[in-house]
């Protein structure tokens, strides 16, 4: 059984199907409820952290594995939308990654000397006077680009993965929340909100940022940072590409940053940001995300907002996701809103392992998923005490 029916759990069926197993996938709601049919559709799968940082986290061997591993895991995703032929506007439109500050720059330069030493992806840096070409501010201090990375609609990509599951042998069912999970001798026995249960002798937990309270293991270790975004009236075309000529996804490196595109129609910029570590109304992020978009270009301050939603991402304290097992229960979750790529990838790679298959090696088995004693209620309340503190102080 998978608990989560998100591009994680979607692929971990498509990979357990695959070896024959008899696969059901639950969803607490509708399928495509959580951050898959969400999120702002940048596919790409470059590590959050450096290097450096990993190195010292983990050992110079697992960060040299987890840079070697990203243009795998691209290729891995890429391939399920090219070969199954899902229709979802994919597009190799590349990503620009865009320094707030002088030393972010520095940082890039250093980053992306580590990805081409590291790995096969290709990276380019671009001076600030090159970033003309792609965004009208003053803003960004320099970027780099990714010319591997794509774009797509994030609801059309998990539709095609429902029905690929389904096609291939995988049950759904939605509204149908775990709510605890019981050894059974050998098997399982998952009891559900329903107040039926289900017996079962695999697991897959694939609850990225929607875990819930039930799991209290998982949620002090991946907790829920919400992320919105908000989506123009229809522009000009003269207008929209006098604020973004080419057709890059565009994010930037401070803290709460900002990340934005055009809609692949070229009609409308969707803008997405942390506009607070905690559920906010919409009302509120649409008015900080605006103030932002008014930062970057002041001349959008009179145009109007269609649409706004927000979304859970799934942190860890390092930032980095993790794949594994705990008491034999498995797991793929943090993946710190980078998913498009490591979902699908990493929900395959657990898909194997529960089943004993040797294609679910992966160097994100070699992470952790870290407990900090910030976080030992049964609720992520420290996200609170983070909240007040990101938006007094203005950290980089
Ligand atoms: C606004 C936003 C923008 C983002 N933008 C990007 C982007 O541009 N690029 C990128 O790479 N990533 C992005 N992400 C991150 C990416 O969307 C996620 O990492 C990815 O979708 C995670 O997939 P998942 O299947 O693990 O989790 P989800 O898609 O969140 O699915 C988890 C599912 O688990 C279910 N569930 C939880 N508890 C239970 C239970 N007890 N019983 C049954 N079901 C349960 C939930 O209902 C949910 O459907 C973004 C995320 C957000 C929120």
């Amino acid at each position: 059984m998978i608990i989560g029916g998100g591009y994680t759990g979607l692929c971990a069926a498509l990979a357990t199907s695959e070896i024959g197993a008899h696969t059901l996938i639950i969803d607490k709601y509708n399928l495509g409820n959580g951050a898959s049919t969400r999120n702002g559709g940048m596919f790409g799968a470059h590590p959050r952290v450096s290097w450096d940082k990993i190195r010292d986290t983990f050992g110079e061997s697992v960060a040299d594995k987890i840079f070697e591993e990203a243009p795998a895991a691209l290729t891995f995703s890429k391939d399920i939308i090219q070969k199954n032929q899902i229709k979802c506007d994919f597009n190799n439109s590349g990503r620009i990654q865009l320094a707030w500050t002088k030393n972010h720059f520095r940082l890039q330069q250093k980053m992306a000397k580590n990805i081409t030493r590291k790995s096969d992806a290709r990276v380019d840096i671009l001076e600030k006077k090159e970033l003309a070409a792609h965004i009208s501010t003053e803003k960004y201090f320099g970027g780099i680009h990714f010319p591997e990375h794509y774009s797509l609609n994030p609801k059309k990509f998990h539709d095609g993965l429902i029905n690929l599951a389904l096609s291939k042998g995988a049950r759904i069912s939605a509204n149908t929340e775990a709510k605890r999970i019981d050894r059974n001798n050998k098997k399982w026995i998952v009891f559900l909100g329903n107040g039926r249960s289900v017996i079962t002798s695999k697991i897959i937990m694939a609850t990225n940022g929607y875990t819930g309270t039930n799991f209290p293991w998982f949620l002090r270790r991946v907790f829920p940072i919400p992320s919105y975004m908000i989506v123009t009236e229809k522009l000009s075309e003269h207008f929209i590409s006098s604020l973004i000529p080419s057709d890059k996804m565009l994010v930037e490196t401070r803290s709460k940053h900002s990340y934005f595109r055009k809609s692949p129609d070229n009609k409308r910029i969707i803008f997405g940001g942390r506009a607070s570590m905690l559920n906010i109304p919409n009302e509120k992020a649409i008015c900080r995300l605006k103030r932002t978009m008014i930062e970057i270009w002041p001349e959008v301050r009179e145009i109007n907002i269609d649409y706004s939603w927000s979304g859970n991402t799934g942190f860890t304290f390092n930032q980095l996701p993790h794949v594994g097992q705990i008491n034999g229960i498995y797991y793929a979750m943090g993946f710190c809103g980078s998913g498009t790529v490591l979902a699908p990838y990493l929900g395959y790679k657990i898909g194997y392992q529960a089943m004993d298959n040797k294609r679910g090696a992966t160097a994100y088995s070699l992470t952790n998923l870290k407990f900090n004693p910030v976080n030992f209620l049964n609720k992520p309340y420290f996200l609170n005490i983070l909240d007040i503190w990101s938006r007094l102080k203005f950290w980089e």
